[in-house]
């Protein structure tokens, strides 16, 4: 480890944490750190222990969840195992979206109460609330998962990433900050030309990160990119893939392209990382000591491989509790031991979400999440939305209207949106609809293009610009 590295591992690390009064995600990472290889038995008991004290919380403080467990004839104490909240009944994301004000605990200081909401590419976005003490926890959760990647704070990283709001102010003091903090370098991919890419390229060949944190289809098109123009690029010594479906072969080219290992990662705003692969590859390990994951399909628990419904519990959030939410997503839990020795449950698959990159004017791509966070996640009463381009000059959104929807304030919108972040040129068309079928891998399409620009190496048979 370099001296700066250790510097801001040992000292500044710390230091700051105490300076935002966040000194508590030191423990937890002490926590989890040894945690993380504890026995099945002892993993259960801790997240037992802290159910106990999330149902008992959140039927003292929250109206939502007493008329829960009233409807459900069960009082918190009748929640004895894992399995006994079964007895709850699911937590759907419109009832958050109608019932937000009786979930937050009652009581609750405002000022330990920080404000965020989901994305809205799998569907109408959701808000909610989190304590510091849970900040803390999930960012201890991120920093293990990614030294489970080879990276440790004070180590370089980049991040690829299609949601600006999430990155740092990029003042003066901020960027000092971050140079001395080794902050992670930002490569913003809201708008993709082969002029950005060729700047990510100089940027991470001369900043010279450990690991790459990147949207997964991010990062696949710029490898796409790479590969087509036969340019070589910064080799870090692992990519973390999260926020969309990582397909097989797309796995295939980064680790072609970047000649290092990836990590696929699931996660969401709601509880953060929920599971990550470790260096065995072996499935996704559950971030078992803050959340209690449930599969569910329609006939019960699903078996070890059977797809269902993933329903998350978060054991440490008791700002705003959640208890057996349905995020959104399908998954399957694997089987046997992983090679590793760590115990934590795992994910075989994870059906999540898919955003294509559409391509706006000038050939310009611009990726699903970013229209998801900074156009539909913007416009509640546009209710669930998918698009959908197969011409260069036009995208069709399809819509299960919201409460509010009004054809034509919500049509103009859309409009302007369009040519605002695609471009001039590019006509929008609205499509309302009754339902959207899941895809038959339980995937949730969000975006999809069957259009590519020249400048990015396409299949055969697709149309070019
Ligand atoms: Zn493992």
């Amino acid at each position: 480890m370099s001296l700066h590295a250790s510097i801001v591992r040992r000292i500044l690390h710390p230091l700051t944490l105490w300076k935002r009064g966040e000194t508590r995600q030191l423990s937890y990472e002490r926590e989890f750190e040894r945690t993380q290889y504890a026995s099945p038995e002892e993993l259960r008991e801790i997240q037992t222990r802290r159910l106990h004290l999330l149902v008992k919380h959140a039927f003292a403080s929250c109206a939502f969840y007493r008329e829960r467990f009233a409807q459900a004839g069960v009082s918190p104490e009748a929640i004895r195992t894992l399995e006994d909240l079964r007895a709850l009944p699911i937590l759907e994301k419109t009832t958050i979206q109608e019932r937000i004000a009786d979930m937050v605990a009652e009581g609750w200081p405002s000022r330990d109460l920080i404000k965020n909401q989901t994305g809205g590419s799998t569907g109408t976005p959701v808000p909610f609330f989190l304590s510091r003490d849970r900040k803390s926890s999930r960012a201890a959760a991120t920093l293990r998962h990614n030294r489970w990647a080879g990276w440790g704070i004070g180590d370089r990283a980049a991040v690829i990433w299609g949601a600006p709001r999430d990155r740092p102010s990029d003042s003066l003091k901020s960027r000092l900050r971050g140079t001395l903090l080794r902050e992670p370098l930002w490569l913003d991919t809201a708008g993709l030309t082969e002029a950005t890419m060729e700047h990510f390229r100089d940027s991470l060949a001369s900043h010279r990160p450990r690991i790459i944190q990147a949207y997964a289809r991010s990062a696949v098109v710029f490898a796409r990119w790479l590969e087509a123009t036969g340019k070589s690029v910064h080799q870090p010594h692992s990519i973390v893939t999260s926020a969309e479906v990582l397909e097989d072969e797309d796995r295939l080219l980064l680790e072609r392209v970047f000649g290092c290992s990836v990590f696929n990662r699931y996660g969401c705003r709601e509880v953060s990382v929920v599971a990550s692969e470790c260096a065995a590859h072996s499935g996704l390990h559950v971030m078992a000591e803050g959340l209690y994951l449930e599969i569910e399909t329609p006939n019960g628990p699903a078996k070890p491989g059977e797809s269902g419904s993933i329903l998350v519990t978060d054991l440490l959030n008791h700002a705003m509790p959640l208890i057996r939410y349905r995020i959104g997503d399908v998954g399957s839990w694997a089987t046997g031991n992983c090679p590793c020795g760590r115990h934590l449950p795992r994910l075989e698959r994870v059906g999540g979400r898919v955003t294509d990159f559409l391509v706006g004017a000038g050939g310009k791509l611009v990726s699903g999440v970013f229209l998801a966070t900074y156009v539909v996640a913007q416009r509640p009463s546009l209710g669930q939305v998918q698009i959908h381009q197969n011409r260069f000059d036009r995208v069709v959104y399809k819509l299960r209207p919201g409460l509010a929807f009004d054809p034509l304030i919500d049509g103009l919108y859309l409009d302007n949106a369009t040519r605002e972040y695609l471009g001039e040129g590019i006509s929008a068309e609205v499509e309302i609809v009754e339902d959207f079928p899941r895809l038959p891998s339980g995937k949730f399409l969000f975006s999809r293009s069957t259009v590519s620009p020249k400048w990015l190496s396409h299949p055969a048979g697709q149309p070019v610009v």
